[in-house]
């Protein structure tokens, strides 16, 4: 947890506490959101990472959850497997079923699961695997004062990137979660680079590369 990285006594400033405001902040909004997340804990600097433990979930993910995909994500799957759309999306008459949504395309299912998973509980494509399989069992959010959710913009999300990188605080605050529904978090406990990374990366796949990398706006 992130006592560990304060055990010994630090010099005074962002040493003393590795991401200065922005650490005080997300726990302060966490605090005020949890009670309406509750299928989500706040993950930290100094928490146990993520290692996928299918054998002991049964992939339990693969199973519960119904994947939607749009366009490009079809494209990489199809390249990555050699298979026609028709043969990994729910499909009518050798025709892949459009929804009027972003994402239009369900991944298909087979009996109580992905039709993608393995006996061995291991995915079949797993190069070429949608975002949401990438994404889970990670979020990101922007919390508000008051700890509710804030859909972002491509400033509003690039600018809590940012502050989160330097350390500083930002209104609203992006905050790192986890799904508790997984079993998986008993890695080594994140550095402050590798859930920086984390940070980033799951923005990328939860709202879109040119969201999450546009740059932060000019400060005066
Ligand atoms: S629920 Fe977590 S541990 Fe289980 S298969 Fe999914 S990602 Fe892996
Ligand atoms: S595509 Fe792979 S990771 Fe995604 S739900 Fe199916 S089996 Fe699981």
């Amino acid at each position: 947890m992130a006592s560990r990285l304060r055990k010994a006594p630090e010099p005074a400033g962002r040493y003393a506490d590795p991401m200065g405001a922005a650490t005080s902040q997300r726990r302060e909004r966490w605090a005020a959101a949890a009670d309406r997340l509750g299928s989500y804990a706040l993950l930290e600097i100094g928490d146990a990472s993520f290692v996928c433990k299918a054998a002991d979930c049964a992939a339990h993910c693969c199973k519960v959850f119904s994947v939607s995909l749009g366009e490009a994500e079809v494209g990489r799957l199809a390249s990555a497997t050699g298979w026609p759309p028709a043969r990994f999306l729910e499909s009518e008459d050798g025709r892949p079923l459009a929804l009027p949504l972003a994402q239009p395309y369900l991944l298909k299912r087979r009996g109580r699961g992905c039709g993608l998973l393995g006996d061995d509980l291991l995915c079949g494509v797993y190069d070429g695997r949608p975002d949401a399989c990438r994404l889970y069992p990670h979020f990101v959010l922007l919390l508000s004062r008051e700890g509710g959710p804030v859909q972002p913009d491509a400033e509003s999300l690039a600018s809590a990137l940012a502050a989160a990188a330097t350390g500083d605080a930002h209104e609203p605050a992006a905050v790192l979660v986890r799904h508790l529904a997984c079993p998986g978090f008993t890695g080594p406990p994140l550095d402050e680079a590798a859930w920086l990374a984390l940070l980033r990366e799951t923005a990328r796949l939860q709202y879109g590369e040119s969201l999450a990398a546009m740059r932060p706006p000019a400060t005066p």
